[in-house]
């Protein structure tokens, strides 16, 4: 039997190059491998709203976008469920029931949360609902079965998380979730793309992204004034790699091939990075480089985008659809647990009739 996917974005923005290289092109490619039996791929407006509860219409605009995004990156609706979370209200259920399987102080240990908590100036006034999305996130995951969970590496303590409630629910309860496993990119570039500003991660809370819709213009301006080495000023000066954002994006996204057809004048990274290192290679050069390969890459998307927005009725259609089937995979699942956990009064006639038999001396 193959594996199932799950994976998924928040509807907080269009999505953007760290996506595509910590998780979308992955996707597409075990999308296309047919190893896998189903695939459900979810627009997280739930968890988006524990920190946009103010801001619905965010949200409500995000959902298209997103959708739009998957599928001009190659996502195919006749091969995966494309499924709004909020829809699946059994997820919603699970979550609860997850919650008595979590203590507080194991929440508060999680990096990426500590770190998300930090960044949106909560201080003491987390929301309760954001606190836990790591539980919401563990239903998301258990709801479907999912094998694999293709992410970036700021995804790990979730998936970590999730994995802690599936062994403490099978052994209390019995065996009806799949342990989950994560599948990183390989590239270790691309698991935590950093911003145009050479800020740790590309963010649509940052703002220091490249979006896979940004027109030609945007995107040569973006990567033109990208960070590099600010110690390196005459092109005649060495220049240092570790922490230059267009090394990084260079890791992420050039093949030799591109070498042959933009940069002949280097036979390959390795080469040109000697070479940076040296002296005598300035960041116009590196960045006009890096702009051509992104521009190759994004350019069938922005193509297939174009055909999409066309027909904004379909695309909706399409999650309508997935929303369907996701609802029905993650009701059996559901339907599993309760059995399990002994909450399923009326579906039990054994129970009934011990119940009965107990009550019938007292006639
Ligand atoms: P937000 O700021 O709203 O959290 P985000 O940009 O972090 O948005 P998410 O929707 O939270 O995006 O993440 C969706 C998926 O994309 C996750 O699998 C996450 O690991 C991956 N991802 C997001 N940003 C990056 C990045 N810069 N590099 C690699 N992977 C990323
Ligand atoms: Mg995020």
């Amino acid at each position: 039997m193959g594996g199932i996917i799950l994976t998924g974005d928040r509807p907080t923005g269009r999505l953007h190059l760290g996506h595509y290289a910590g998780s979308l092109r992955r996707r597409v490619e075990l999308q296309n491998s047919g190893n896998f039996d189903e695939l459900y791929f979810m627009i997280a407006d739930v968890q988006a709203l524990t920190d946009n509860f103010d801001r619905p219409q965010r949200v409500r605009q995000n959902v298209i976008e997103v959708a739009l995004d998957w599928l001009s990156c190659g996502i195919d609706p006749s091969k995966a469920s494309l499924f709004v979370q909020s829809y699946v209200t059994e997820l919603t259920e699970m979550t609860i029931y997850f919650m008595n399987l979590v203590t507080v102080s194991r929440l508060e240990r999680n990096p990426t949360v500590k770190s998300e908590i930090q960044m949106r100036q909560f201080e003491r006034n987390i929301p309760a609902g954001f606190f836990c999305y790591p539980i919401s996130q563990a239903s998301d995951i258990t709801a479907f079965k999912a094998t694999v969970v293709p992410v970036g590496e700021d995804q790990a303590p979730m998936i970590e998380q999730t994995r802690e409630i599936v062994h403490k629910f099978n052994s209390l309860y019995g065996e009806v979730l799949v342990m989950p496993n994560i599948m990183l990119p390989d590239n270790k570039a691309c698991m935590r793309l950093p911003g145009t500003d050479g800020k740790a991660k590309m963010s649509k809370s940052l703002g220091n992204c490249i979006y896979l819709s940004d027109d030609r213009e945007t995107v040569r301006q973006k990567i033109m004034s990208m960070f590099t080495d600010p110690t390196h000023i005459k092109i005649t000066d060495p220049g240092k790699i570790e922490g230059n954002t267009v090394f990084t994006y260079l890791d992420a996204f050039c093949s030799d091939e591109h070498f042959e057809r933009y940069l002949p004048e280097f036979a390959c990274l390795d080469d040109l990075k000697e070479h940076y290192q040296k002296g005598g290679v300035g960041d116009v050069k590196i960045k006009k480089f890096l702009n051509n390969i992104i521009q190759e890459t994004l350019e069938p998307i922005r193509q297939r985008r174009s055909e999409f927005e066309k027909d904004i009725p379909y695309v909706y259609e399409i999650l309508k659809k997935g929303s369907d089937r996701a609802r029905e995979k993650a009701g059996q699942t559901l339907y599993e647990m309760r059995s399990a956990m002994q909450i399923n009064y009326f579906d039990d006639a054994e129970l009934i009739r011990q119940q009965a038999e107990k009550y019938s001396g007292n006639e």
